[in-house]
């Protein structure tokens, strides 16, 4: 049978835009569909916009610290509308170079959402057609949840919304404890807002090696977050244009925004994935194997909408696994092994590799190398910002399992990092590395045992 395309990719983010590229340059008809803009959660509405956002609140503490180095910066102000435009003009920019990208690679666009008619069709609801392609990738990755079962949960924002707000708020009261929780409760303290982080759990950022957490959660505290741990909204109501959030505790909170930032859950209802025989996990997250494919032999996926780990890079790599093994007969695995990932608090969090629990678990008593100390830069600043440096080691092999990371710029030295540790790297090799003085980072080659 004849189909109108070779591959048809619905979602036109990192991860869908990157595998349709690399199948459209082997000299296969490609498609792909996106009912938002191109680009994707990363550019339009995630990783993009928000370091922008973290880069505006960071001015903060420079102009703080530039103080003891003689500057005065006491009559800074700042201008939220003037950030919001220039972020918008970029993410625009942006948006433009991603859409050239897929025309000049051939790329047929269609900006319409497409749901699934069978393993082979798609249904174009704007345009009202059908295509059929012999392979079809769904990319479509996550949306920002929020808990409906609290009444009054649509007065909270969503991240979707925090990076466009018309005014920055004096107050907000933050639901969650992960990524998205303490990255915006950093931006807008840093920015000048009242910030109350309302966490479920007792250690923020669950998963990441209790240091971290311990550090992070300091850090909170240090920039004027209140942090509830152990709370959860319980009601929402609007009185006076201030939300009212009352907790589990009793207690109840009076901020002009609310915002939820309690996970993200893939995008997959209303795509019809039952008419094609595409299982799901509970949470909507598409089933797939090794290979991205899905219980559907035509139909496979790629990125958050798999729910394996979310972030774009990862995205992207599974794109190019994805094109390499079912267009170039060149099978090639991805490695979910040693994936970097940085919070961007701040300061930030960089880390790679097992933490100090989980590498316990795997193989037994572990070797701990750490130091917390307070970087140069913040002496005569007169800041209390410390920094965390951890590498957990294998005793029986000497090989580095995990580090972790807390401080100023450490989301740029993990990445660099991440290349001896997933390679293997020893401690015994660390050690012969010599410093880089007078840096921070010049800590991770002297760290001995604690
Ligand atoms: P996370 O999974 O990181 O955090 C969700 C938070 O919400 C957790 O603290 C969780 O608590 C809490 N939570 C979940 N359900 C409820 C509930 N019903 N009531 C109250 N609290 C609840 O999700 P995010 O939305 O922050 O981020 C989604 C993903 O996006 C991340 O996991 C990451 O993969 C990616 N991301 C990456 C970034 C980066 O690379 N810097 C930045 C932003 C996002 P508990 O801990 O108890 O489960």
């Amino acid at each position: 049978m004849a189909y109108d395309y070779d591959l048809f990719v619905i979602g036109a983010g990192s991860g869908g835009v990157r595998a349709s590229r690399l199948v459209a340059g082997m000299g296969k008809k490609v498609a792909i569909a996106e009912e938002s803009r191109v680009g994707g959660t990363c550019v339009i509405r995630g990783c993009v916009p928000k370091k922008f956002l973290v880069y505006a609140s960071e001015f903060s503490h420079a102009f703080e610290d530039a103080k003891g180095y003689g500057w005065s910066a006491d009559n800074v102000s700042f201008d939220w509308k003037t950030l919001i435009t220039n972020k918008n003009k970029e993410i625009d920019r942006l948006n433009g170079i991603y859409q050239k990208l897929l025309d000049n690679s051939d790329i047929k666009t269609f900006h319409d959402r497409a749901v699934f008619k069978d393993k082979h069709t798609v249904h174009l609801v704007n345009e009202g057609k059908d295509v059929t392609a012999e392979k079809i990738l769904i990319a479509v990755g996550g949306y920002p949840w929020t808990d409906q079962s609290i009444e009054g949960h649509d007065l909270g924002i969503t991240s979707d919304d925090a990076l466009d707000l018309p005014e920055l708020p004096k107050s907000i009261v933050i639901a969650g404890g992960g990524y998205i929780a303490l990255e915006f409760a950093f931006i807008f303290a840093g920015l000048g807002s009242d910030v109350t982080l309302v966490y479920r759990g007792e250690n923020v950022l669950r998963g990441f090696d209790a240091d971290v957490q311990k550090q992070v959660h300091q850090e909170l505290e240090n920039k004027g977050v209140r942090v509830l741990t152990k709370t959860i909204f319980t009601r929402i109501e609007e009185k006076t244009s201030l939300k009212h959030v009352h907790l589990n505790s009793g207690e109840t909170l009076k901020a002009e925004q609310v915002m939820w930032a309690v996970g993200r859950r893939p995008s997959t209802s209303g795509l019809r994935l039952r008419e094609a025989g595409v299982e799901t996990k509970e949470n909507g997250a598409i089933i797939v194997d090794d290979w991205h494919q899905s219980s559907q032999e035509s139909i496979f996926a790629i990125g958050d909408v798999t729910d394996r780990i979310n972030l774009t890079p990862v995205a992207i790599r599974e794109g190019i696994s994805f094109a390499q093994t079912h267009f170039n007969d060149n099978a090639q695995k991805m490695s979910y092994d040693c994936v970097p990932a940085a919070v961007f608090t701040q300061p930030p969090v960089g880390v790679v590799g097992m933490t100090e629990a989980e590498a316990k678990e795997k193989v037994g008593k572990v070797d701990v190398y750490k130091t917390d100390f307070r970087p140069m830069k913040n002496i005569l600043a007169d800041n209390p910002e410390r920094m965390l440096m951890k590498l957990i080691v294998d005793p029986k092999t000497d090989r580095v399992l995990g580090c972790h990371l807390v401080g100023h710029e450490v989301p740029e030295m993990i990445q660099m990092l991440a290349i001896p540790i997933k390679h293997g790297i020893t401690k015994a090799e660390f050690d012969a590395t010599c410093a880089l003085h007078p840096t921070a980072a010049e800590e991770i080659v002297t760290l001995s045992k604690s």
